[in-house]
């Protein structure tokens, strides 16, 4: 069935509550476990539609933000959802009180059990006020953002379509793009402060509420972060200041270099190399199709995979007026399909995310025979593995997007993943603070993040654009105002996807266009496993090793430094 004729009906929560207490009754009364279990798994079906319907408005919506009945439907779900979450946790204590508990516990995954127990302990009655306002705050970030309309280069253009002129060859044209795209948040600064503030403030209302002394520890328990806590992230942001902040200073040493440049001011950064940087042929059609061969060369099962998604109509890919920011995969259980969106800008970024989404669409899509569906997907840390190891498993194919370009990209891939880990500590030590400190003001917020900024990405030059220099780069960071304490899991999962590239380094016969078979089996085991264990043990099975264990960064690092020093950058550039 094609992704438009998914047929979409509004849950009414009266009746859902009726049909589980239903349910409950039935459960209550079971004498024994299989009739118990039957029970619970028809109950998980009835959740398994709502959440279907809540990610087909929400997929559509993200599509279309002016469509006025998705829009109504997206402010019913911001007030609903809450509702829908109290039926699901008074169900689910039903369930864990029962005396079949623990024969259900021999039964299925551990995670089942861990992130449901997540779930009761991140939920009461007295919140739910408090969850819909988060959520309103949410979808007016969201709207904010899809609703600009920016005057550029004769064409009215979205922030996503703008941000494409940051790679113009043209150094006044990337120079005037930033500073339109900056302007947006600039001019719309009193709001987006208003906003987050609000959302800090609801949320630490809520993790205090719930008994927690802030809302660092529900954040952490709403992210499913299992085996490790703050302590460990707190070590893992040392580490990545310590070893890894050096060499990505030295990459834009490297850059200012070829660039011929005296210093590396904010509006170069994007822009790699004095010949230009390295750009896919063709339009969206054209790299569908070109990721359709891949795929289908890679391994059987993920070329399968792809023809569903595209003879299904799964993927919305090219960047629109009103659509809304950023790229994703979401899964839709009552049809086993997963989405794949995205806002194809024209640059080098339209194959990451026919690499990095398509990695997370095809976990859900191998993960959908698990039973308690609840497992189908991971927790973020582990599912960014599936995603930034697919960038890597898709090296040996690269040509075909990229033609001569093709050595430009794998220094531009494998340097911009590098630069990211120490941003990536900057926004999860950002939050950290902020939601310590709860009483900042909109001001000490900028300058805690001006401050931090300074220590991990050091380079930044922002004469050109004075606004950042006051510490607001994170108004365009839509994890710090939608998934709070989402960010950490990029770079633990960019650590693990790192050692896939280092096997496909030493596995590599120059120019066969496959994967080593004990790689690829090791990515479709932990595909296949999805979110049926935690992140320690995902990492295990595909036999690698925990960023958190002792000189793994260290290690990975030594071996990526080698591969930058092994690479002649300023002939690169010449080509
Ligand atoms: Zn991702």
């Amino acid at each position: 069935m094609k992704f438009q004729d998914y047929v979409y009906t509004r849950i009414e929560m009266d009746d859902l509550r009726t049909k589980v207490q239903d349910f409950t009754k039935q459960l209550e009364q079971a004498d024994n476990y299989e009739q118990f279990y039957k029970i619970y798994t028809a109950t998980n079906d009835l959740f398994d539609h709502v959440e279907t319907m809540m990610a087909l408005n929400e997929i559509r919506y993200t599509i279309n933000t002016k469509d006025e009945f998705l829009s109504d439907e997206t402010d019913y779900w911001d007030n609903h959802d809450p509702i829908y979450d109290d039926i699901r946790t008074t169900f689910l204590k039903v369930v864990f009180a029962s005396p079949f508990v623990d024969e259900l516990r021999k039964n299925v995954p551990e995670t089942f059990f861990l992130s449901n127990e997540n779930q009761l302990r991140a939920f009461s009655e007295e919140i739910i006020e408090e969850l819909k306002e988060e959520n309103r705050l949410t979808t007016e970030y969201d709207e904010l953002i899809a609703d600009a309309e920016i005057e550029f280069d004769g064409k009215t253009l979205s922030l996503e379509a703008l941000m494409a002129y940051a790679e113009n060859p043209d150094e006044e044209i990337r120079k005037k793009a930033l500073q339109a795209y900056w302007g947006y948040f600039a001019e719309h600064e009193a709001t987006l402060d208003e906003i987050f503030d609000n959302l800090v403030k609801v949320r630490d209302t809520i993790a205090k509420k719930l008994g927690f002394n802030n809302f660092v520890e529900l954040g952490y328990i709403r992210m499913d972060r299992f085996g490790y806590h703050e302590k460990e992230v707190a070590e893992h942001r040392r580490q990545i200041l310590e070893e890894v902040v050096p060499i990505v200073q030295n990459l834009f040493k490297a850059q200012e270099k070829r660039l011929e440049l005296d210093r590396l001011e904010i509006h170069n950064e994007s822009y790699l190399f004095k010949t230009g940087n390295p750009m896919p042929k063709g339009n969206a059609s054209k790299m569908v199709q070109i990721a359709s061969a891949m795929y289908h060369e890679m391994a059987p099962e993920i070329g399968e995979f792809f023809d569903f998604m595209v003879s299904n109509n799964l993927m919305d890919l090219e960047s629109k007026l009103g659509k809304a920011g950023g790229g994703y995969a979401d899964y839709m259980y009552d049809y086993e399909a997963p989405f794949i969106f995205a806002n194809f800008n024209g640059t080098s970024a339209d194959v990451d995310v026919l690499t990095h989404e398509v990695g997370h669409a095809f976990q859900f899509y191998s993960a959908r025979w698990i039973r308690p569906t609840d497992c189908i997907g991971a927790s973020s840390d582990a599912s960014e593995i599936h995603s930034m190891a697919m960038e890597y498993l898709a090296w040996p194919w690269m040509d075909r997007f990229f033609g001569k370009d093709t050595e430009k990209y794998y220094y531009y891939h494998l340097a911009n993943n590098l630069k990211y880990l120490p941003y990536m500590a900057l926004v999860d030590h950002f939050q950290h603070e902020i939601y310590r400190n709860v009483n900042l003001t909109p001001e000490e917020r900028k300058d805690l993040w001006r401050r931090l900024e300074k220590e991990y990405l050091p380079h930044k030059d922002y004469e050109s654009i004075s606004f950042l220099d006051k510490g607001t780069w994170w108004f365009r960071q839509s994890h710090i105002f939608c998934d709070p304490f989402y960010y950490i899991d990029y770079s633990l999962a960019s650590v693990v996807a790192m050692q896939f590239w280092l096997r496909m380094q030493k596995t590599k016969k120059d120019g066969k266009k496959a994967v080593d078979k004990g790689i690829m089996n090791d990515y479709l085991a932990v595909c296949k496993i999805g979110g049926s264990k935690i992140f320690g043990d995902i990492v295990k099975t595909a036999n690698l090793t925990s960023p958190f264990e002792e000189g793994c960064l260290t290690d990975i690092m030594k071996q990526v430094e080698a591969y930058f020093a092994g690479v002649d950058d300023i002939a690169l550039d010449k080509e």
